[in-house]
């Protein structure tokens, strides 16, 4: 079957890309009488026979908690609340995926339109549609049923941390790597020029860092492995320098979202310290806006089966 994918490229079951490390999401097949028989009746129309529920009744459109969205019949993890908005329709929002093998988007000519579906890429389930008028960098609406997604809850809390380390590329790819690092997303931070786009920040004159935000499950990993992961993914001691990229926009900083993540930053590099023989440069401050970035540059090097940011 072929399936729409925004990057550009059409994807199927065969060939959507693979994390590094991380196995594809295992299909979930069950006969049409087991899901009767596991779901509300509302919930099986909604997500086995491609139903609808009605706009602001369903749990989630107005919902605000931080945490990940996951497939209710399967529990496939679908959406980071860091990307959902309030798109005014009544029903939850997102403006993208959490990996793009976890949703399928199938043409839909029903109702005399021609629309694309979301559906759960491991169980099938129908979860809503996807739109092309939702907010940048992606500029999709993902509008997706309440009754098909279950928040994620308890165990499944989710933390946010912020680093730079020179090309985000490769540093987003690391991260992705650790266990326990539930999304992540590339962007611009540190700066005082709002709304950059990557041209912008090129210039080395917006005051922003290249950044990735990895946001972690901390039961599975915690912020002092992401930090050990993080001292060793680059050259801490360089100045606005990363091997061939230079300028202000690849240096080396650690954005902490709470005096925790702050004291546990400057025992990390004091103790990292104590290895090197020439200074680490790396600033340790406080989180401010983190742009996204464009949508081209997330998860470049997994889009592109590559493993470096080099040539
Ligand atoms: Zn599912």
């Amino acid at each position: 079957m072929v399936v729409f994918a925004y990057a550009g490229q059409s994807l199927n079951r065969a060939n959507v890309p693979q994390r590094e490390g991380v196995k594809m999401s295992d299909e979930v097949i069950r006969s049409d009488k087991e899901w009767k028989e596991l779901l509300t009746p509302l919930q099986y129309k909604i997500t086995r026979k491609k139903g609808t529920e009605a706009a602001f009744t369903g749990k989630y459109h107005d919902f605000k908690g931080q945490g990940l969205y996951q497939c209710l019949c399967c529990g496939n993890e679908l959406f980071s609340s860091q990307t959902k908005f309030d798109s005014g329709t009544g029903w939850p929002s997102f403006s993208d995926v959490i990996a793009e093998d976890r949703i399928e988007k199938i043409p839909d000519h029903s109702l005399l339109m021609t629309r694309t579906e979301a559906a759960c890429y491991r169980c099938g389930a129908h979860l809503g549609h996807v739109f092309n008028d939702g907010p940048k960098p992606t500029g999709l609406r993902y509008c997706i049923n309440s009754a098909a997604l279950k928040f994620a809850v308890g165990n499944k809390k989710s933390q946010t941390a912020t680093f730079a380390a020179g090309c985000f590329w490769g540093v987003e790819a690391a991260f992705r790597k650790i266990e326990g690092v539930n999304s992540t997303a590339v962007g611009y931070s540190g700066g005082d020029f709002r709304d950059p786009m990557y041209q912008d920040v090129c210039s080395g004159k917006t005051g922003h860092a290249e950044a990735v935000e990895v946001m972690y499950d901390p039961e599975k990993v915690t912020y002092e492995k992401l930090l050990k992961a993080f001292w060793n993914m680059h050259d801490p001691t360089t100045a606005n320098r990363q091997g061939p990229d230079f300028g202000s926009q690849y240096r080396s900083a650690i954005f902490f979202h709470n005096d925790k993540q702050q004291k546990a930053a400057i025992k990390s590099r004091d103790e990292f310290q104590a290895n090197l023989n020439r200074p680490i440069v790396t600033e340790i401050v406080p989180v401010t806006v983190f742009y996204k970035a464009e949508e081209y540059h997330q998860r470049y090097l997994e889009k592109r089966g590559a493993k470096t940011c080099g040539p």
